[in-house]
């Protein structure tokens, strides 16, 4: 029996010219804008608010950085899914029952150093310009005896924090929560914790689903969070940056938009 030939992109070229491939690294073949994006300006008197996340599209694309926040102009974001807020939102409450005593969640407990903030305060702004401030929401605070605060991020985790290298923007995260900390008049420790929820193997599931707490405390620098904000504040009041070489959807864009 002859086997049918398999559909590739490379046998329909008889039929249509197959663009080339880009080389990922390579830069994108810039093409002649038919229209300048427009600066959607803020509000009189207001600021333009950035945070940790914002800082951090500005290194990995300056163009889509600029486009957000200049044009509020968003990539589309697909299919997402919300199981990571949900587990927040369970987190938050369990953690919620331990305020305001001086005992730690017994998930944690022992691997932190003082009590849950109480009142929580989860919002910090602080100015960076005239123009510009920046801003950071914790998932939550500890306050030591000596009055010093320690912030908290919660992570939800699709593989063993325990066996992979910290994403380092996890640790500007950090970097970013003891600035507004310190910025707002609350001492920090020098440190900060993620705390990683992960669902364990189990045999039994059917009694409930196991999950594995990993504590991970890492050394903060606050001191490296405002030049990376000047650094992002110049990318907005330079003129649209060209698109990074290692995102797809650019190039993607690049390679279909004669056909
Ligand atoms: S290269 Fe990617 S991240 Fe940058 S502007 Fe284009 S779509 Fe956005």
């Amino acid at each position: 029996m002859t086997s049918r030939p398999k559909k590739s992109v490379a046998n329909q070229s008889t039929l249509f010219p197959v663009p080339k491939k880009p080389v990922k690294g390579t830069p994108i073949k810039a093409r002649k804008a038919k229209t300048v994006p427009q600066r959607v300006p803020p509000l009189p008197g207001k600021k333009t608010w950035l945070s940790a996340t914002a800082i951090e599209t500005s290194r990995r694309c300056p163009r889509c950085f600029w486009l957000q926040v200049n044009c509020k102009i968003y990539q589309p974001e697909g299919i997402v899914s919300r199981l990571a807020n949900r587990f927040d939102g369970v987190i938050k409450r369990y953690f919620d029952l331990y305020r305001g005593t001086d005992a730690l969640p017994p998930m944690v407990a022992g691997q932190l150093d003082g009590r849950l903030e109480s009142p929580f305060q989860e919002t910090y702004f602080t100015n960076i310009t005239e123009r510009y401030g920046f801003m950071g929401k914790l998932d939550e605070c500890i306050i030591r005896a000596d009055g010093r605060y320690t912030p908290v991020d919660h992570k939800t985790a699709s593989s063993d924090p325990t066996k992979r290298e910290l994403i380092p923007a996890y640790q500007f995260q950090l970097d970013s929560y003891a600035f507004l900390l310190e910025q707002n008049r609350k001492p920090t420790t020098g440190i900060g914790h993620l705390i990683y929820f992960y669902p364990a193997e189990g045999e039994k599931l059917h009694d409930g689903f196991p999950m594995q707490i990993t504590v991970k405390t890492l050394s903060t620098d606050p001191s490296r969070v405002k030049p990376r904000v000047l650094e992002a504040i110049a990318v907005l009041e330079g003129s649209l940056p060209i698109p990074s070489p290692e995102c797809p959807f650019c190039a993607y864009v690049a390679t279909v938009q004669d056909f």
